[in-house]
């Protein structure tokens, strides 16, 4: 049928969803999101993220019950769209009201969903890798809440883009490196496939449980321990992962080239092994 929006109970073509201008998350990014990745028409793992979404609108006292039509939402934008390759967008908003810092009680959340279809990337970049750069991580400390205060991710990510690369590696000031702008990070550093840790200082994507899934059904071991900026020395692979990229490899950041420059074995075995999943809870990949 097209690209469609939900907004507050209604389905419409998406040029119709209008938002007044005092939405709180217009305003001040006070909201919560979710980007749900459909293959052939089926949503991958809308349970993770909308659980997610459950777990930050807890942190910043959104109601719950708001989230409680979404999974319908996910499932009626995409039979209604028809799209195979798509993203399902859901957004949940403080709501509207004359702007203050300090929120009311009672506000009404505005509920917002979208469908899209997208391009995949191109094969080549899985082939060759992607460029990364390294970019200090200035966002705020609950990482882990999946909130729409983007400005210092979309700064980095900006920065990165003029320049051709991919995306940011977020380095914190001892050298930690956290995640991308849009994505988590995996390194392989003396043999050893490592992530940084969930907690307050990195989002759990779905797709990182999903590879680390994969690792395990493929035989690799992974240590959730971060890694510094300095450790990528003794890399031989990095690679980001997230809901549009799966797992991309990554062959160089700002200067340094990763491993032999080419993307490695254990990135390609985990591609492999996440749309393994992916093909066994969609039926597609
Ligand atoms: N970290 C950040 C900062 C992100 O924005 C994303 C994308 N949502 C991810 C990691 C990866 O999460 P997912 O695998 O759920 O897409």
């Amino acid at each position: 049928m097209g690209e469609l929006a939900y907004l507050n109970g209604n389905y419409m073509p998406i040029e119709c969803a209008k938002i007044p201008v005092e939405d709180r998350g217009l305003q001040f990014g006070d909201s919560l999101y979710e980007v749900i990745r459909l293959y052939g028409g089926a949503p991958f793992r809308a349970g993770g993220h909308l659980e997610r979404m459950r777990a930050g609108a807890r942190v910043v006292g959104l109601p719950e019950d708001c989230i409680d039509v979404l999974p319908e939402v996910v499932e009626e934008l995409a039979r209604r769209s028809g799209f195979g390759d798509a993203f399902v967008y859901i957004q949940v908003t403080r709501g509207v009201c004359p702007r203050i810092h300090a929120f009311p009680s009672g506000l009404q959340p505005t509920v917002i969903g979208t469908v899209r279809p997208f391009d995949r990337l191109p094969e080549e970049l899985y082939v060759e890798g992607a460029t990364a750069y390294a970019e200090p991580d200035i966002r705020w400390g609950r990482r882990d809440v999946k909130a729409t205060t983007l400005l210092p991710n979309i700064l980095a990510a900006t920065r990165v883009a003029r320049k051709g690369g991919y995306d940011a590696v977020l380095v914190e000031e001892d050298g930690t490196i956290t995640e991308g702008t849009v994505s988590n990070l995996f390194a392989v550093i003396d043999g050893i496939l490592r992530t940084h840790p969930v907690g307050e200082r990195i989002l759990s994507g779905i797709t990182r449980a999903a590879v680390i899934e994969a690792a395990s059904n493929k035989g690799v071991e992974v240590l959730e321990e971060s890694f510094r900026i300095q450790d990528l020395d003794r890399a031989t692979e990095l690679f980001f992962t997230n809901t549009y990229c799966e797992v991309l490899p990554v062959v160089r950041v700002d200067d340094h080239v990763v491993g032999e420059g080419a993307p490695g074995p254990v990135s390609r075995t985990l591609l492999e092994g996440f749309r393994d999943i992916v093909r066994r809870e969609t039926g597609s990949a």
